[in-house]
């Protein structure tokens, strides 16, 4: 009998003779889709102001998956070769019971299908939650801080504590997670810091990358007097730090450099002056189960119609598999004065 499992044709596992593995997940342009990342909320206890109007609209809560269908959409994914979660929002940590749908997925990482579970959030939680994500398996998390002016800080968050964040963040490191630091570069607001907001960063072990703010969703502020291109950034930090380009990618649309007088990374996320749609290996799940394709475009395919309607996951899928026929080629973000912001949904509904 062992003789048979071990001829068994590829595409079939042993000891599941009749079974075909599933095939990963390609796209119309040969991108394998390993990495899903999940808003499970839209809503934040921060309206920053590149991110949010002061006066969102936030969803109904009987709009939103529950945990639950969370988790069985996510177990579709990883059994088509998702191999990295990343929960984000709005801010996931606001979520009530979130911890709950960490407990539940962190059996991936345990039976190996997942490689990693990880989180972005804005810290403002992580002083309660950090020991607990870490010994669910989550070894590093991204916390969005664009300053560490505290008066700054509250005026782009138009409400929150830096001291919070700051203490959510050692709270993450003392559990033992690694953390990278996002910052958006905003060129009248915390251009002139962010050389030292990347030597405290990088004298704390911590990587930190720098974004390009996006037009996704409409805000008070015309995004053109926040946008600070990084290839600007980029010059001005070379004044000061000697940057070494790194081979890293990660399928992603970060490049990254070593700081060479810190010893620290730093990435640059570039979506208007350079995009990187060719190697990329992600799509996105909103709280209402709509899964888009891509960050900057409309399409999407509707997942909680799909799961709501049958028990099996087969069919789920399906859909799945139907959807990623559709991802396209790239995104083709501009930043222009009065011009509509080019996706109507804000960051916060996606899931940056
Ligand atoms: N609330 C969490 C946080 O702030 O990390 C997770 C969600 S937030 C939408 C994810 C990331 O998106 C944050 O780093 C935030 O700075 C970034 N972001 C939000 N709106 C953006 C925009 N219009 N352009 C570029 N980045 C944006
Ligand atoms: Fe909230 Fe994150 Fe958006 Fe700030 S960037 S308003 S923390 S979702």
């Amino acid at each position: 009998m062992l003789d048979d499992i071990s001829s068994t044709p590829q595409g079939f596992t042993a000891g599941a003779l009749r079974t075909p593995a599933p095939a990963p997940l390609i796209d119309p342009f040969q991108r394998a889709i390993s990495y899903l990342r999940i808003s499970v909320t839209d809503r934040c206890d921060l309206r920053c102001a590149y991110c949010m109007s002061e006066t969102m609209q936030f969803l109904p809560k009987r709009d939103l998956l529950t945990l639950e269908e969370l988790d069985r959409l996510c177990g579709v994914f990883i059994a088509r070769g998702v191999r990295k979660l990343r929960i984000t929002g709005g801010e996931p940590l606001v979520r009530r019971d979130i911890m709950h749908l960490f407990r539940r997925l962190s059996r991936h990482l345990d039976s190996g299908a997942l490689e990693e579970l990880t989180l972005t959030t804005n810290g403002t939680q992580l002083a309660r939650y950090a020991n607990e994500l870490a010994s669910l398996g989550v070894r590093r998390i991204n916390v969005s801080l664009d300053t560490l002016d505290a008066a700054k800080f509250r005026a782009i968050t138009r409400r929150g504590d830096l001291p919070v964040v700051l203490d959510g963040i050692a709270a993450a490191r003392a559990a033992g997670m690694k953390v990278k630091i996002n910052a958006v570069a905003l060129r009248d607001v915390n251009a002139d810091e962010i050389p030292d907001m990347i030597a405290w960063a990088h004298g704390l072990g911590m990587d930190m990358t720098l974004i390009e703010v996006m037009p996704l969703g409409e805000i008070e502020a015309d995004r053109t007097d926040q946008f600070l291109p990084l290839s600007v950034a980029r010059q001005r930090l070379e004044s000061r730090y000697t940057l070494t380009p790194l081979p890293d990618r990660t399928g992603g649309p970060a490049r990254y450099v070593r700081v060479e007088e810190t010893g620290g990374k730093l990435g640059f996320i570039t979506p208007l002056t350079h995009n990187f749609c060719e190697s990329c290996n992600r799509v996105r799940l909103t709280c209402t189960g709509q899964l888009y394709l891509c960050l900057g475009q409309e399409d999407s395919a509707d997942l909680r119609a799909v799961l709501r309607a049958s028990n099996d996951d087969a069919v789920l899928a399906a859909a799945v598999v139907e959807a990623i026929t559709r991802k396209p080629k790239g995104h083709d973000f501009i930043i222009e004065r009065q011009r509509p912001a080019a996706v109507p949904r804000h960051m916060s509904v996606t899931g940056g």
